[in-house]
């Protein structure tokens, strides 16, 4: 924006004083290029699949005294169609994470619930890779969210971590409780031994359709969203995502959310049924 666009503002906090350079309206300006932006990127994406169809289609029809290769191409425009749903499906669940109320409902949820349904989702990749799914025995813990959108999340990372790996790799989830002083909260962690993440593309991952290796991704059947998806979900949640990596030895990635601190609901059920 122009300087003098950023009409800054000082803004008294409690006994400290800040200066606040953006004015509503530049924010305002800035959410507008942020949406521009989306929609440009959406467009660029969503031609990939569409070409591909529309070749597809073509070849079926050039080809439909071989039985063979319609069967061939027919297979094929079936994975690419998939891969377009799946694609229309990120975007629309991002968009609604990136509106104002992105949280679509707020309950008790058991933490552990979550990355079982986490895992459940992803067991069929992972025996089809020889991928060992591991789950460490934790308490119960509670988070305050929608319970489909963490497992979405966790189900992104545990979809990654297979991804990313070699065959017989070993995915471990876990789940802890950290609690100090001022502060309760659960960490969800998925840990690969998988391929690495570089220093720099660390920084990149988390953004909308970053790819690390475009082709190694398009492999995988990766669209680039599934952590800018689970980024969002964290923060709707009051949390955060951070990942710790080392190329050629594995990732692990951390989804920490603020504990709820109730009665512990299971012991209230219990208590209700006596
Ligand atoms: P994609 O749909 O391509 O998987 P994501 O947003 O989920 O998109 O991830 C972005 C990029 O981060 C991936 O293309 C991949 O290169 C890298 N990445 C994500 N998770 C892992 C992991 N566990 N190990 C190595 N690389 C990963």
């Amino acid at each position: 924006a122009e300087p003098l666009e950023l009409a800054a503002r000082v803004a008294p906090i409690g006994n400290e004083v800040v200066l606040v350079i953006a004015d509503d309206e530049s924010s305002q300006r800035r959410v507008e290029a942020v949406r521009r932006d989306f929609v440009a990127n959406i467009s660029h994406e969503l031609k990939t699949p569409i070409g591909a169809l529309s070749v597809l289609a073509e070849a079926v029809e050039a080809a439909s005294d071989d039985p063979d290769a319609v069967q061939r191409f027919a297979g094929r425009l079936q994975h690419e169609s998939s891969r377009l749903a799946e694609l229309v499906n990120q975007i629309i669940d991002l968009s609604r994470l990136q509106s104002e109320d992105p949280m679509l409902s707020r309950e008790i949820v058991d933490v552990h619930e979550v990355v079982t349904e986490a895992v459940s989702r992803s067991r069929e990749r992972a025996e089809n890779r020889g991928v060992s799914l591991i789950v460490a025995r934790t308490a119960h813990t509670y988070v305050i969210g929608d319970r489909w959108q963490l497992a979405d999340a966790v189900s992104n990372l545990v979809q990654n971590a297979i991804n990313y790996s070699d065959e017989k790799a070993r995915v471990t989830l876990s789940i802890l409780q950290v609690t100090s002083d001022n502060d309760r909260y659960v960490e969800i962690k998925v840990s690969d031994n998988g391929i690495g993440i570089s220093q720099e593309e660390q920084e990149r991952i988390f953004e909308r359709f970053y790819r690390v290796d475009y082709g190694r991704s398009r492999d995988a059947g990766g669209t680039g969203l599934g952590l800018s998806i689970v980024r969002h979900i964290a923060l709707a949640h009051g949390g955060s995502i951070r990942v710790w990596s080392r190329p050629g030895q594995g990732s692990t990635f951390t989804l920490r959310l603020p504990a709820y601190l109730g009665p512990d609901p299971q012991e209230s059920a219990l208590a209700e049924e006596e």
